[in-house]
């Protein structure tokens, strides 16, 4: 008996992992188990017939499909306000796997501008080569009604933008949308759900890179799309087909992040309310990117649509350019120089060297991005820790 409950559990027939509660009388962990298995058995050859036939919901592969993912997905699609999700490989997976999931040769996409680099150069450098066309426009939408045609399938957004903060009219982006008929994308990886929840307002989809907030610290490499069941199941197959799946462990390490989600994002925002505030005054400091500041053209803007916080990226410009911005990262001793964002840990970067290399100087100043623009992740470490550290690395310009 109790060998068949254990089966019953981790085996083939568990369609979810319920977690924290009595299920057929078996007591489940509060942490779901971590399936970490290629691929699952049948009973018979019939139950794999029957799965060939799609008149089974079996698991049989994990690119397919796996527990622990499908306890990922069904967070995430609670926390989004959306009918389903699917996890990815990367956030970069969950992109591309989307945006293919829609657009074929002959149709066209229009997107902002302002955009995660990796995404800027899979639009420039791959999506042409497929024979789908890429438009641009501003972060205020202009020019969208201009540039839509027949071909036009895709309006595809991000917000707040990598990595100089500015906020797309969620709103104003979906109106748009259901004019044209177009399938309504944004990238909410700096907002998380916890901010905003562009579903809620008539997006189609919703993506995220989970590397970022939703894992929390640094140690996944993650993706996620959500939307109604209809769309994800489109992006699910397109995930089936390239592959981009997630691993089952990082499933799991996405799944303890998502626990405490709220309380990071909160804390981070508060954090880096108060050093946003400390670089705009500070003398050698030009201009400060954070959509929490007054002086932010989006302000009004990001305190309609975002929740309760404004995130905890920035961006910022200072006095000496590109030279004085070196020296300030090399000087830096609670924060730390590297690329990625959103975990627990400050970390600070260069984009010119790292989500914005390999482009050009006028690619990179039409999406508001200086050689000298230091973009800066705030942690949730002690905040007067992380003044004192920019200010002793500002100090000596
Ligand atoms: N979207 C945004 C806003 C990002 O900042 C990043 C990565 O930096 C990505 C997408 C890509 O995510 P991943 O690195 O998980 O593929």
């Amino acid at each position: 008996m109790a060998a068949r409950k254990t089966r019953e559990f981790l085996g083939n027939a568990t369609a979810t992992i319920h977690t924290g509660e009595m299920k057929h009388g078996v007591a489940v962990p509060v942490a779901p188990p971590i399936v970490q298995t290629s691929t699952f058995t049948f009973p018979n050859i019939n139950e794999m017939k029957r799965w060939a036939e799609g008149k089974s919901k079996a698991y049989i592969y994990t690119r397919y499909g796996n527990p622990t993912l499908a306890v990922a997905e069904a967070k995430l699609a609670q926390l989004e306000r959306g009918e389903a999700a699917i996890v990815t490989a990367s956030g970069m997976a969950a992109i591309s796997s989307a945006l293919l999931a829609v657009l074929g040769a002959g149709d066209e996409v229009i997107a902002t501008r302002n955009l995660y680099g990796g995404t800027y150069r899979l639009m420039r450098d791959v999506l042409p080569r497929l024979g789908i066309r890429v438009q641009h426009v501003g972060t205020n939408l202009e020019g969208v009604e201009r540039l839509v045609n027949k071909n036009t399938k895709v309006l595809y957004t991000e917000t707040p933008t990598n990595p100089t903060l500015q906020v797309v009219d969620l709103k104003k982006a979906v109106a748009l949308a259901r004019r044209y008929k177009l399938v309504s994308m944004v990238d909410s990886t700096f907002a998380t759900p916890i901010l905003q929840r562009p579903l809620e307002l008539g997006f189609d989809v919703v993506l995220h890179s989970a590397t970022k907030y939703l894992g929390g610290h640094s140690d996944i490499i993650a993706g996620a799309a959500v939307g109604s069941r209809e769309i994800v199941e489109k992006v699910r197959h397109m995930v089936i087909y390239l592959g981009g799946s997630m691993d089952p462990y990082a499933a799991f390490l996405l799944i303890r992040g998502l626990k405490t989600l709220e309380v990071r994002v909160r804390k981070q925002a508060e954090n880096a309310l108060a050093i946003a505030r400390f670089l705009e005054k500070h003398p050698t400091v030009v201009r400060v990117h954070y959509p929490g500041l007054k002086s932010h053209p989006d302000h009004g803007l990001a305190r309609r649509q975002m929740a309760g916080g404004f995130g905890s990226m920035m961006a910022f410009d200072l006095k000496g350019g590109l030279g004085a911005a070196r020296r300030f990262c090399d000087r830096l001793k609670v924060v730390l120089l590297a690329a990625s964002l959103g975990g627990v840990e400050s970390l600070v970067s260069l984009p010119i060297y790292t989500s914005h290399y390999r482009m050009s100087l006028a690619e990179l100043r039409s999406s508001g991005v200086e050689p000298g623009t230091v973009r800066l992740s705030v942690g949730i470490e002690d905040v007067r820790d992380l003044i004192a550290d920019l200010r002793q690395a500002l100090a000596r310009q």
